[in-house]
């Protein structure tokens, strides 16, 4: 019953590991066992209403609803599709504010759409994809500041907690109706935010995603602008749910980086490579070297050879993947140009670096790599 004027603050169950779930279970006099029926309701079937918890008697379920607990989750509330098969979406959290989160599919088709489909929500998206990429914002805005990203126009509007980020993915799990056992999903901390600037809910995010939800996190991988602190911690973490490690070098030397990343001046090149040099890699892991070319100002062959000598010069097992810069509005760089991208890349190739071109994703939909600025314009 509620007194009048009294309302009762909602509860939120979902962002709760197991310790917290059985605790929540202790309070309403029911077993730990319960709370495990709970976590798999929530974090594999997807269940978003206490009244759908069907393992849980019916006198339960009302229960924790009269008392004001509730299993939401940060919901898609819009939906832009790209020409590509790109998806970014603007996924409400229970608070009422949105961050965006996108779906890269790939396989047999999967880049064929011709976005006769764009702006509708309504309709179930088509499977033409046999493995996917979900890209996850960790905080709303960013306070880190980069020059050339769009996010950072934002300023830091606030950390979002472990259940909204886990939350982001597990709505995208569900819109796609996708089966972990068969799907192959590949999941980037890059979206809008730095990761680890938000270190206990990015974690707790990921340790609900691997422990609760099955999903592995040497398919998972962390993108930092060079935060020192961040990574030293994340060094220590265990590899049972230590996800990949990306680095946004994004610049040959200490002059550029720090004109271009001022997070640079606090924490330069060598100090950053130090705190990831802590981190035991596993077999075959490799460190990725996030490298986005400004036309003109990071994308000359001489900025190349620089970044190589880098990159050897750190010792560590590396690989650089290549971004060309994606526009956005308010923003004084150059695309690079044509071919630029190609060619930096067949430079690091011929002094032995192994690169990636990253292909731009959706930009047509503002969703590729730092155009991530809430664009409610389709
Ligand atoms: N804050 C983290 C993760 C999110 S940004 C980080 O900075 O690493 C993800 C990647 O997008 C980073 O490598 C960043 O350098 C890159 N990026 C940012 N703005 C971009 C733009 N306009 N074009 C291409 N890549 C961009
Ligand atoms: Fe923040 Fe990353 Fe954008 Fe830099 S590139 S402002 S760290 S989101």
């Amino acid at each position: 019953m509620q007194i009048s004027g009294e309302e009762t603050a909602p509860k939120p169950l979902f962002g709760l590991d197991a310790a917290g779930l059985a605790e929540v279970m202790a309070t309403v006099g029911e077993p730990a066992w319960r709370s495990r029926q709970l976590a798999e309701a929530m974090y594999r079937q997807r269940l978003t209403e206490l009244d759908a918890i069907t393992t849980f008697p019916k006198a339960l379920r009302e229960r924790l609803s009269t008392e004001g607990f509730s299993i939401a989750r940060a919901r898609i509330a819009q939906v832009f599709k790209s020409v590509d098969g790109t998806e970014r979406y603007l996924v409400e959290t229970p608070k009422g504010d949105t961050v965006e989160t996108v779906w890269m599919p790939e396989g047999d088709g999967g880049e064929a759409g011709d976005g006769s489909e764009a702006g509708e929500t309504g309709k179930g998206p088509e499977r033409d994809w046999n493995r996917a990429t979900i890209c996850v914002s960790s905080q709303v805005g960013c306070a880190v500041n980069c020059q050339f990203c769009l996010t950072a126009k934002l300023g830091l509007q606030r950390n979002l907690t472990a259940g909204e980020i886990a939350g982001q993915v597990i709505s995208v799990l569900d819109r796609h109706a996708v089966e972990l056992g068969r799907d192959r999903i590949n999941l980037v901390f890059m979206g809008m935010g730095e990761p680890f600037l938000n270190y206990e809910s990015f974690m707790g995010a990921v340790k609900l995603l691997v422990e609760e939800s099955g999903l592995s996190p040497q398919r998972m991988t962390v993108s930092t602008s060079g935060i020192v602190p961040g990574i030293e911690r994340f060094a220590q973490e265990l590899d049972a749910v230590r996800p990949k490690l990306a680095i946004s070098l994004n610049a040959p030397n200490d002059e550029v980086r720090s004109e271009i990343m001022p997070i640079n001046r606090k924490w330069p090149i060598e100090a950053l490579i130090d705190a990831v040099r802590q981190v035991r890699l596993r077999p075959r892991e490799r460190i990725t070297f996030e490298y986005v070319l400004l036309g003109g100002v990071t994308d000359r062959p001489q900025d190349a050879h620089e970044v190589a000598r880098l990159v050897r010069r750190t010792g560590l097992a590396a690989k650089v993947n290549l971004i060309a810069w994606n526009p956005g509005p308010g923003i004084a760089y150059q695309m690079p140009r044509e071919g630029a991208v190609e060619s930096f890349k067949n430079a690091l190739a011929a002094e032995g670096i192994t690169a990636y071109l990253r292909r731009p994703r959706g930009r047509d939909i503002y969703a590729a790599c730092g155009q991530l600025k809430r664009t409610v314009e389709g």
